[in-house]
């Protein structure tokens, strides 16, 4: 039996896990971040927790065939330097190296989180069955991870895609990365909430203007909750933020082909329902109609995607 390791290196919270062939987690843990003490100080708690968790599964490091390390940022394919790490403040650290030789883990590879994330709904989640797929994550931003032919699409020596930054509508609302009218700025929670706070405004007699008359701010569950329970305003806004989701996800199949888009963040709680609105829409925006159309399925692992995704990193790179 072959073992592998995934780490999932975020600014918050280092989350790493054991895994067999199967993708099964044998033991999980996580260590806070605490990016402002430096490259050596993160790699450092990074390569002792793999090591606790080996302990952990009752295995010895002789067992673990490689370490796969999602990393916010871009990442050199061939030596798994972090080139640049906005999250992190690092640039051109020796991160594979380090761990390496911090480890005695002879093979250590370093990919973009989003696409372990991918990966792991690919291996072990709502895309198994495929052979390639797009995963989109809608949060606080859309961030996105493509599987193509059972590798994960990672151009080298460039940045991973980012599918969150096509243009969706030409001029459109401001975007985080200084552009106009990105994905990003349509089909994120940060613009459902910015889209609630207007149809609010406009409409003082919807329950979306309630909740904040009530003191609260909206946020992405309780504007999904009243769009549920028939307010108008609340319907009518869903329905446009799963249609952006859906427009984005038709441009994605466009491109590349994919066969299924997966779904994450919060809204994957939403479940089959809003699925099922997007695939709708999707079929019907497709180039070649509904022929090619991808499945849509939300994701189903969770925050464990990116762990089980870069422990299955090194055998699909
Ligand atoms: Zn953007």
């Amino acid at each position: 039996m072959k073992y592998t390791i995934g780490v999932d290196l975020g600014g918050t919270n280092i989350a790493a896990g054991v895994v067999d062939e199967q993708y099964h987690l044998l033991a999980k843990g996580s260590v806070k971040t605490e990016s402002e003490r430096g490259f050596e100080a993160v790699a450092a708690s990074m390569a002792k927790l793999c090591l606790k968790l080996v302990a952990d599964a009752g295995l010895s490091v002789e067992d673990i065939d490689s370490i796969g390390i999602g990393s916010p940022g871009t990442s050199n394919k061939e030596n798994g330097d972090i080139i640049f790490s906005n999250n992190l403040h690092w640039d051109n650290v020796p991160l594979a190296r380090t761990i390496r030789k911090a480890t005695g883990v002879e093979s250590v590879v370093v990919g973009n989180d989003a696409d372990c994330a991918a990966l792991g709904e690919f291996v072990a989640g709502a895309g198994e069955e495929f052979s390639s797929l797009a995963m989109i994550t809608i949060g606080t931003g859309v961030g996105s991870g493509i599987i193509l032919d059972n590798k994960v699409f990672a151009p080298a020596n460039s940045v991973a895609p980012e599918l969150g930054h096509t243009t969706l509508i030409y001029g459109g609302e401001p975007c985080t990365c200084g552009r106009r009218g990105c994905l990003e700025s349509y089909a994120s929670f940060t613009a459902l909430i910015r889209d609630a706070n207007r149809a609010a405004d406009a409409h003082p007699e919807s329950q979306l203007a309630k909740i904040r008359e009530a003191g609260d701010r909206l946020n992405g569950k309780n504007i999904f909750d009243v769009a549920k329970a028939g307010d108008e305003t609340a319907k009518e806004l869903v329905a446009h933020f799963i249609d952006y989701i859906a427009q984005g996800a038709a441009n994605i199949a466009n491109a590349f082909g994919v066969r299924a888009i997966v779904i994450g963040g919060g809204i994957s709680k939403e479940g089959k329902y809003v699925a099922d609105q997007i695939h709708e829409i999707v079929k019907n925006t497709m180039y070649c109609g509904d022929m090619f159309a991808p499945e849509i399925r939300m994701a189903t692992l969770g925050n464990d995607a990116g762990i089980i995704g870069a422990a299955a990193l090194a055998s699909h790179c």
